[in-house]
């Protein structure tokens, strides 16, 4: 069984019923993060109480310089609005607007070792990449990610597969702050209805799609007609199978997912079928993947750039969330001061 099937509550007088997730401004938005999250957050918002948040601060351990900060937070929060997130139905707000997160996190650090963070796959990957920062906020990156789940006392987090570990730790620091101090916090999962968590890989068919790596292999919701066109028939793809109903190998697995995405059903089964009887032309299909791919995310990206030209509206959409953000933490915040006795008089 998956941990996310799992039972997600204990204790029954603990809050079950509420989402948190979070996407980081540090590039364009891309099928990887609609896939593996933005797809469900659409879907929650009719289901749950939901929390999503453009996490700005976390940003910060990777892209301290915060000159494109404003524009890169405006373009995150169109993208995401135009793929279907409602800010009336969701509260969608910046990490950096609830200023308890702070204080949270200062908390949460003081449950969290050395040890269990420096083993954290994403600390040491990053720290390969840039040996140069190393930072604490690097270190602790999970620690503030978990104060930020549980700042709405969520239990439902819906994320890709890279998210998985942290979201482990994010438990373990809930137990010990429950076991320490009282029940306060549901244990977070992740979360994807009743299927696997998702990667989609790159197109190369290696690593994953992802906002900062190669851009070739990512297919970004701003690229025009014609890059995704590009980016689509580079996918890499072989010869074709050579045995009937072969083992499809990783990389065209993937495109069948994203074919999975976009495509009608008679198309999949087409290519399915041609696969199995090895009469498949990676050619023929790249082309119907690509036109697919253009008529779902071409009007998204027509969507970002209304939005985008209206600033009112995402300053308001962003007002309106840190209020909402802002109710919820203050009242998990009253609950965590009483149950640690810092509530003096
Ligand atoms: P990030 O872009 O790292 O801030 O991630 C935002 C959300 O998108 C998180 O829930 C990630 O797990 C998810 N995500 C990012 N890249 C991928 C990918 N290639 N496949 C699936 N989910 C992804």
């Amino acid at each position: 069984m998956s941990e996310q099937h799992k039972k997600v509550e204990k204790n029954p007088n603990l809050p079950s019923n509420i989402v948190m997730s979070g996407i980081r401004p540090t590039g364009m938005v891309h099928l990887g993060n609609y896939f593996g999250a933005i797809r469900n957050y659409v879907r929650m918002q009719d289901e749950f109480e939901c929390y999503f948040m453009i996490a700005d601060l976390h940003s910060l351990t990777t892209h301290p310089d915060t000159k494109t900060l404003k524009d890169n937070v405006r373009r995150v929060l169109a993208e995401n609005i135009a793929c279907g997130l409602d800010p009336e139905k969701a509260t969608f707000y910046c990490q950096s607007h609830i200023y308890e997160t702070g204080e949270l996190y200062l908390y949460l650090n003081m449950l969290a070792y050395k040890g269990e963070l420096e083993k954290t796959v994403t600390f040491k990957d990053k720290a390969r990449q840039h040996p140069e920062n190393v930072n604490a906020g690097l270190l602790t990156y999970p620690v503030l990610q978990t104060a930020d789940i549980i700042m709405h006392r969520a239990s439902h987090v819906p994320v890709g597969k890279d998210q998985e570990q942290h979201l482990e730790m994010a438990r373990n620091f809930v137990v010990r702050f429950n076991h320490r101090y009282g029940e306060i916090f549901p244990e977070p999962h992740a979360f994807n209805y009743n299927e696997q968590l998702i990667k989609v890989p790159g197109l190369d068919g290696s690593g994953k799609m992802s906002k900062s790596e190669n851009n070739m292999s990512t297919l970004y919701f701003a690229d025009d007609d014609d890059t995704i066109r590009k980016k689509v028939m580079k996918a890499k793809t072989d010869s074709g199978p050579t045995e009937k109903n072969a083992v499809m190998p990783d990389y065209i697995e993937n495109i069948f997912m994203l074919m999975k995405l976009v495509c009608s059903e008679d198309v999949i089964k087409k290519y399915e079928t041609d696969f199995n009887e090895c009469t498949i032309r990676y050619g023929d299909l790249k082309k119907q993947l690509a036109e697919d791919m253009i008529s779902f995310m071409a009007p998204i990206r027509q969507k970002t750039d209304d939005i985008l030209a209206n600033d009112a509206y995402l300053v308001e959409v962003m007002k309106k969330g840190a209020q909402k953000a802002n109710e919820s933490a203050a009242k998990t915040m009253k609950l965590v001061r009483e149950a640690m006795g810092l509530n003096y008089f």
